[in-house]
């Protein structure tokens, strides 16, 4: 199994995109795929038509058997996408309860870590969307993740942001035994605009071979798959913004060897 979690603290950069289009890509490819979602606003729960108000079983519910180790889980806490080799495991609202509570409890951080070892031989790849604060979400995906993806967005204040994700990201890899390699993406560029190639510019200035040698590019038929519920892998190969993520995923496939 390879996991690996999508994140920054900012919100509208991209990361559920980023998330659904290399799950979609990775399961048209034959693999089989869980999505977890871990933001509390459930946009990729909704993206496939699930509503994180309302569900019954959800993240949420791995956190309040905590204490224990699972060795088992509900099979209702699997969502099915229709698409045969892509699984969701869904957020609810009540995960935002979670951030608030849960720096009280010990162990909290290794939650999904513990829930992914027990799906070990089910999937190839886990996705980890997780949410735009730095929180015990946050925590538990940076934890369970062999690879981490921080699509920031190429405008100024985007990259300001980003800062302080780097450095929270080489506080935790300090700790840990086996540090997350990550890598950071442009996303939303526009090469119309000074904005996107000035910040481009800015961003390879400063994190150099951490960022990706490519960007993904603004794409209409991107926004649109998100308002459609369809998987962006379902696009028409003409999509500049799958075809861009075709090749992130590519690169993530090589550098993971
Ligand atoms: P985040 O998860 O970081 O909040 P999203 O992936 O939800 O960000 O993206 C924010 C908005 O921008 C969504 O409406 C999404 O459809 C749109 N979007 C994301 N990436 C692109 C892109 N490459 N081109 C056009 N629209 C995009
Ligand atoms: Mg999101």
């Amino acid at each position: 199994m390879h996991i690996w979690a999508v994140a920054n603290q900012k919100g509208g950069v991209g990361k559920t995109t980023t998330v659904v289009s290399l799950a979609g890509l990775l399961a048209d490819a034959g693999h089989r795929v869980l999505m977890v979602d871990l933001d509390p606003h459930g946009s990729l729960t909704s993206y496939f038509r699930f509503d994180p108000d309302s569900i019954e079983q959800s993240a949420y519910n791995l956190f309040q058997v905590s204490g224990k180790i699972p060795t088992d889980l509900p099979p209702s806490l699997i969502l099915e996408t229709g698409h045969p080799n892509l699984s969701l495991l869904p957020s609810s609202t009540a995960l935002a309860t979670l951030e608030r509570h849960a720096q009280a409890q010990g162990g909290m951080g290794l939650v999904i870590s513990k829930t992914l070892a027990i799906l070990w031989d089910d999937y190839d790849y886990v996705l980890i969307d997780s949410p735009p604060v730095l929180g015990v979400l946050m925590i538990n995906a940076l934890a369970a993740c062999q690879q981490l993806v921080i699509p920031v967005q190429t405008e100024f204040l985007a990259i300001k942001g980003l800062e302080r994700m780097v450095r929270t990201l080489t506080m935790i890899n300090r700790a840990r035994k086996r540090p997350v390699p990550f890598l950071i993406v442009p996303t939303l560029f526009d090469r119309r605009t000074q904005a996107s190639n000035k910040s481009l510019r800015s961003l390879k200035d400063t994190y150099e071979e951490l960022v990706w040698q490519s960007v993904i590019p603004v794409d209409t038929k991107l926004r649109d798959a998100s308002t459609a519920g369809i998987a962006p892998s379902a696009l028409d190969s003409s999509s500049r913004g799958i075809q861009a993520y075709e090749n992130l995923m590519n690169s993530l496939l090589d550098s993971a060897g």
